[in-house]
C-alpha cells in the first residue's frame, strides 16, 4: 500500500450534524503537522447530514474535506464508522491520522489500527514530527508526573489520539477546502451493535467544561455541597461555570460531570479558579494547560501555588464575596 504525506484529523460531529469543539481544535496541531511534511491536512466527517462539521471544518484551515455520508451513519456505530475509515485509508493513504482522546476516539483509532497492524499512541498532548516525517506524540504518563515521547518509525498510517483541550481551535477563516464525497455504504446487517435509548443527563448536571472560557472549581475545602454557592454566584458573574475535584465529587457534593482532571475532563479555559483545592497530580493533569490559574487556598503550601499563577492564601468563603463584589462593581 502507498502512504501520502497527509494528515488526517477524525471530525465528531453532534446530534445536529456540527463539528465538535474537541474535533477542531486537532486542525491545528494537524496543519503545523502537514506543513512540515508538505501534505494535505484532510479533515474526515462521517455522519448523516453533515454539512455544518463539513463548513466548520473547511473555515478551520482543513485543505480537503472527506465526507462519507449514509442513513447507517447517523449515530456513532463501531463497525460502520471503523468499515468506513478503513475503506478511506487503503483508498487514500494518509501519513497519519488523529482522533480526540474521548469515547469515540478511543473506541474507533485501537480498531483502525488493528486492520492496519500500526499502533495508536493514545491521550497525546503535544504533537511534533522529526526530519523524517515521523510524528512524536508526547503523552503524559504516570499521572502526569513524566512526559513519554512515541514514534511510530515502521509502520503507516501512524495513529494518535489527543487529550481534549490540549489544543486551541484555530480562529474561523476562508474556507478553501476541496470538499470529496465518498459514496460508500456498510449494510445494517453488518452492524452488530444498535442503539436503544439514549439517556440525557439531568439538567443540572449538564456543564460544558471542555467549552468554557471560565471556570470556578471546587475542591475538599468548600466542605458540602451547600459550600459550592458562592463558587457558582462568582462563575455566574463571569459567565463560567462551576468544576471540581475528586475529592468533592466522590463526596457527594457535586455530580461527575463537573470533575476535573486524570479521570474527569481536561480543560484548557482562559481563566480557572480553584477554590479549596489541594492541587493533588492528577487534578493538575486535567487544568494545567489554563491560560490563566487562580488558587484560593488556607495552607500557603498548597502544591496548586506551585502552578498558579495568581494565589490567595485565605479561608475561600472570606475570599469569594470580596472577589465576586469587586468583579461586580469592575463590570457594572
Ligand atoms: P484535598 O487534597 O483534601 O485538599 C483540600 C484543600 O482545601 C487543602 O489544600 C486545604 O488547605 C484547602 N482548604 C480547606 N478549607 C479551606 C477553606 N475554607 N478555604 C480555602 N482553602 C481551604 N482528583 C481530581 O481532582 N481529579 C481527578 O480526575 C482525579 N483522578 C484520580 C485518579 C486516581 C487514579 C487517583 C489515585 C486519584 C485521583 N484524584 C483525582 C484524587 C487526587 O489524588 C486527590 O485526592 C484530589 O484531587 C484531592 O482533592 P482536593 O484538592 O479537593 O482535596
Amino acid at each position: 500500500m502507498e502512504f501520502t504525506k497527509d494528515i488526517w484529523v477524525y471530525m465528531e460531529t453532534d446530534e445536529t450534524g456540527a463539528a465538535k469543539n474537541v474535533s477542531l481544535e486537532l486542525l491545528n496541531p494537524g496543519r503545523m503537522l502537514a506543513d512540515k511534511q508538505g501534505g494535505k491536512l484532510v479533515a474526515v466527517v462521517i455522519g448523516e447530514s453533515v454539512n455544518e462539521a463539513v463548513k466548520a471544518a473547511g473555515e478551520s484551515g482543513a485543505d480537503q474535506i472527506l465526507v462519507v455520508e449514509g442513513p447507517e451513519y447517523q449515530e456513532y456505530s463501531t463497525d460502520a464508522y471503523v468499515t468506513a475509515m478503513c475503506h478511506l485509508i487503503e483508498k487514500y493513504g494518509p501519513a497519519a491520522l488523529i482522533a480526540s482522546a474521548t469515547i469515540q476516539g478511543r473506541d474507533l483509532t485501537p480498531r483502525v489500527a488493528a486492520h492496519f497492524e500500526t499502533g495508536v499512541v493514545s491521550d497525546c498532548t503535544v504533537l511534533e514530527a522529526d526530519e523524517n516525517g515521523n510524528i512524536l506524540w508526547t503523552r503524559p504518563a504516570y499521572s502526569g508526573s513524566l512526559f513519554e515521547t512515541v514514534v511510530c518509525a515502521e509502520r503507516r498510517p501512524q495513529i494518535g489520539t489527543v487529550r481534549p483541550g490540549s489544543f486551541k481551535k484555530p480562529e474561523a477563516g476562508e474556507n478553501k477546502a476541496e470538499v470529496v464525497k465518498e459514496a460508500f455504504h456498510v449494510a445494517t446487517s453488518d452492524i452488530r451493535t444498535k442503539l436503544l435509548e439514549v439517556i440525557q443527563e439531568a439538567a443540572g448536571d449538564i456543564v460544558d467544561l471542555e467549552g468554557a472560557d471560565v471556570i470556578v472549581s471546587g475542591g475538599r475545602g468548600v466542605g458540602g455541597a451547600e459550600g459550592f454557592a458562592p463558587l457558582q454566584t462568582l462563575a455566574d458573574v463571569l459567565g463560567g461555570v462551576v468544576g471540581a475535584s475528586r475529592a468533592a465529587v466522590d463526596a457527594g457534593w457535586i455530580s461527575n460531570p463537573h470533575q476535573v482532571g486524570q479521570t474527569g475532563k481536561t480543560v484548557a479555559p482562559k481563566l480557572y479558579i480553584a477554590c479549596g483545592i489541594s492541587g493533588a497530580i492528577q487534578h493538575l493533569a486535567g487544568m494545567s494547560g489554563s491560560d490563566c490559574i487562580v488558587a484560593i487556598n488556607k495552607d500557603p503550601d498548597a502544591p496548586i501555588f506551585s502552578i498558579a499563577d495568581y494565589g490567595i492564601v485565605g479561608n475561600l468563603f472570606e475570599v469569594l464575596p470580596l472577589l465576586t463584589e469587586e468583579i461586580k462593581k469592575l463590570k457594572s
